[in-house]
């Protein structure tokens, strides 16, 4: 175990694919309550946290993020379950260490924005937001997380203390942002806020969650311009457009706003992903991977049109059902 080798280590070699959308796809399958969207799966149904880890190994990804988006006291608290917390915490690493051992991927920790944050008062918002990182980092150092990944910020200078937080323990960070707007709520141009990550120590950086493919190869090459270190990008799967850059905008032609339980319509298939992976690749982006709305067969796709064969490759499509077969099935045929 202790010879496997690390996160950056890794990234210096090849692209690494992570995987995530755990929030999304554990709702789907009614494990998870949209709305508070806390993991609570993790002590009410374990197995199927486990069950979805696997899923994704097989498929390719290499690395397990813990289930502990929104595992953070505000956010526990807020549904009547603080006293859960480290428990909560410390089982979702041990679920994902315990996955990640049956094919050699990595553990990482996982933090998220807590919407506790006003860059208008930061010295104050730190005092609240420092210390709800500071367990959760606590947690996961000692229950041996590989690295951390710090996501979904909007703030830079939450992102710089989650940053802050990530290196004092010692483990290597992966930060990144979610890019709503043209810059982050406290003003900042997201390839600047990147490089700010950069100067105070972050090894990964980069964008998750709320823009698809379509609406975020521009943000992320200026990214990959602005910083020399390694990149992510885990888009969510779903087609945003210039109209409505983010999946929080998209409307569903009868019931209005489609997200975040709506959202069917928009979903893109397994070839879009395939294809984003490989543009990301070509760009320069180091770490690919999806946020809410990835599945396993989205990753199986993105692995092995980088040219990787991965467990479930086994069950890949038979070529006959692929939509652009030659001589393969056609849609007047019966
Ligand atoms: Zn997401």
């Amino acid at each position: 175990m202790k010879n496997k080798k690390g996160i950056l280590e890794r990234l210096k070699q090849d692209v690494v694919l992570g995987a995530e959308g755990y929030l999304f796809e554990l709702e789907r399958r009614g494990y998870i309550k949209a709305g508070p969207f806390v993991p609570e799966a993790v002590l009410d149904h374990p197995s199927a946290v486990k069950e979805l880890h696997r899923e994704f190994l097989l498929a390719g990804a290499e690395v397990m993020v813990a289930f502990t988006y929104y595992a953070h006291r505000s956010r526990m608290r807020r549904i009547g379950r603080e006293i859960d917390i480290e428990q909560l915490n410390r089982t979702a690493l041990r679920i994902a260490a315990e996955v990640a051992g049956e094919g050699g991927a990595l553990v990482a920790g996982n933090l998220s924005e807590t919407w506790m944050y006003d860059h208008r008062e930061h010295a104050k918002s730190e005092k609240i937001v420092r210390p709800l990182f500071e367990e959760q980092i606590r947690w996961a150092r000692e229950e041996g997380a590989d690295f951390i990944i710090a996501e979904t910020f909007d703030h830079a200078g939450e992102a710089l203390i989650a940053l802050d937080v990530i290196r004092q323990s010692g483990l290597p960070s992966c930060i990144t942002f979610t890019p709503l707007r043209d810059t982050t709520r406290d003003g900042y141009a997201w390839d600047d806020a990147c490089r700010m990550l950069e100067d105070k120590g972050a090894d990964i950086v980069g964008i998750n969650c709320g823009r698809g493919p379509a609406t975020v190869y521009g943000i992320l090459e200026k990214i990959r311009k602005a910083v020399k270190c390694f990149v992510a990008a885990q888009p969510v799967p779903y087609r945003t457009t210039p109209e409505r850059p983010y999946f929080q905008k998209l409307e569903h032609p009868d019931r209005g706003c489609a997200f975040p339980v709506a959202l069917e319509p928009f979903l893109l298939t397994r070839f879009d992903m395939a294809g984003f992976a490989l543009a990301a690749r070509d760009m320069g982006v180091n770490y690919i991977g999806l946020c809410c709305g990835g599945a396993p067969h989205y990753i199986r796709a993105m692995a092995e049109a980088m040219g990787r064969k991965v467990p479930a490759s086994r069950y890949s499509p038979d070529k006959s059902v692929m939509p652009d077969a030659p001589g393969g099935k056609t849609c007047d045929g019966d």
